[in-house]
């Protein structure tokens, strides 16, 4: 048994480590487990090739990556600049912005995990170009661009795709690692990601993928029991920055953590991913290091990692896994996908 509580650098919080909760008693229904097969093009699906949209648009009859603004957006351009004023001690801003969607392939039955490595090169091609592109629009501050997998995580369609919401705000999440990084710099002169791989590398227990110039592993302070981060081994304070040697590098190695994660347990694994970018609002950011965060919610194939009293109630995560056990399952998988290998 243990109980131990990990600094997350990055959030400069603690995190409840309370491995041995992992087998206690639940009664749960098992999750629907996604296993049957999805026709290539779906007729109505609203991000297949040449189908048209809720908002009357219609797509493009794309081959490759597919960019287009987000019908339903959460930010827009026409955010009024003139609220009213809230009242009393209450402070009010507008959400300005622009929200986009990115479908990976015409291809509704497939996922980020089943894409050739050459697709995948390009989809982060196309998050560079997204980055710089809305980066360089004055009214926004900050890129965000996330991809939420499954139905547990709330998505009803399954043709794969993400979503970039560019803000004329930066997320708290952001700001608390942005903060963490600044103040790592200012007392150490070092870079705080640089030191989380060097701890990281010298335990080696929880690095699962590897190559010249990209890496992926479950921290040591993992909040989630699949929590993992993909990164370059450079620091770049956004993808924007990486060299085509790199991209395909990160690409291999995100290919290969999402084949691992489907083939844990042979089912298609949810997630929610999110690129942790510097913000666009021309401060220097040098300090900052570019990486993908992948959370997944799932602690057993049956079993959600629920958000309950501590984590809703009080704001601390208590982890019911250690990172160590879950990286060596990981380890112990295949890495050719198990619908490829049928
Ligand atoms: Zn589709």
């Amino acid at each position: 048994m243990t109980w131990e509580q990990r600094w997350h650098p990055l959030r400069r919080e603690w995190v409840v480590v309370a491995a041995h909760r992992q087998n206690r008693p639940w009664n749960t229904e098992p999750l629907q487990r996604v296993v049957r097969a999805l026709p290539e093009y779906v007729s109505d699906c609203y991000l297949c090739p040449g189908n048209q949209r809720v908002s009357g648009a219609r797509n493009a009859d794309y081959s490759g990556v597919f960019v287009f603004d987000n019908d339903h957006p959460c930010v827009s351009p026409d955010a009024p600049h003139e609220l009213a004023p809230p009242g009393g001690i209450y402070q009010s801003r507008p959400a300005r912005g622009v929200a986009r969607v990115v479908c990976y392939t015409p291809r509704h039955d497939l996922s980020l995990a089943e894409l050739e490595l050459s697709s995948v090169v390009s989809l982060l091609e196309t998050w560079q170009e997204q980055y710089r592109e809305l980066g360089a629009r004055p009214e926004v501050n900050h890129v965000l661009v996330f991809e939420n997998r499954g139905e547990v995580v709330g998505v009803s369609n399954p043709h794969p795709h993400c979503q970039i919401y560019a803000t004329n705000f930066v997320f708290k999440g952001m700001e608390l690692e942005l903060d963490a990084e600044r103040d790592h710099r200012r007392e150490t002169g070092r870079v705080l990601f640089q030191d989380i791989l060097a701890a990281e590398r010298a335990d080696g227990r929880r690095w699962l993928v590897e190559n010249d110039g990209a890496v992926a592993f479950l921290p040591y302070f993992a909040r989630y029991a699949y929590d993992a981060i993909v990164a370059p081994k450079a620091t770049y304070p956004s993808i924007a920055e990486l060299s085509r040697k790199e991209v395909r590098e990160l690409a291999a190695v995100l290919l290969e953590l999402l084949v691992r994660f489907d083939n844990l347990w042979e089912m298609p694994f949810p997630y929610v991913l999110a690129l942790h970018q510097a913000p666009t609002d021309g401060a220097d950011y040098s300090y900052h290091h570019f990486h993908i965060q992948i959370h997944p919610p799932l602690r057993k194939p049956n079993l959600l990692k629920y958000l309950a009293g501590p984590e809703v109630g009080a704001g601390g995560f208590i982890s019911d896994t250690s990172p160590e056990d879950k990286a060596a399952e990981l380890r112990a998988v295949p890495a050719l996908h198990y619908r490829q290998r049928r």
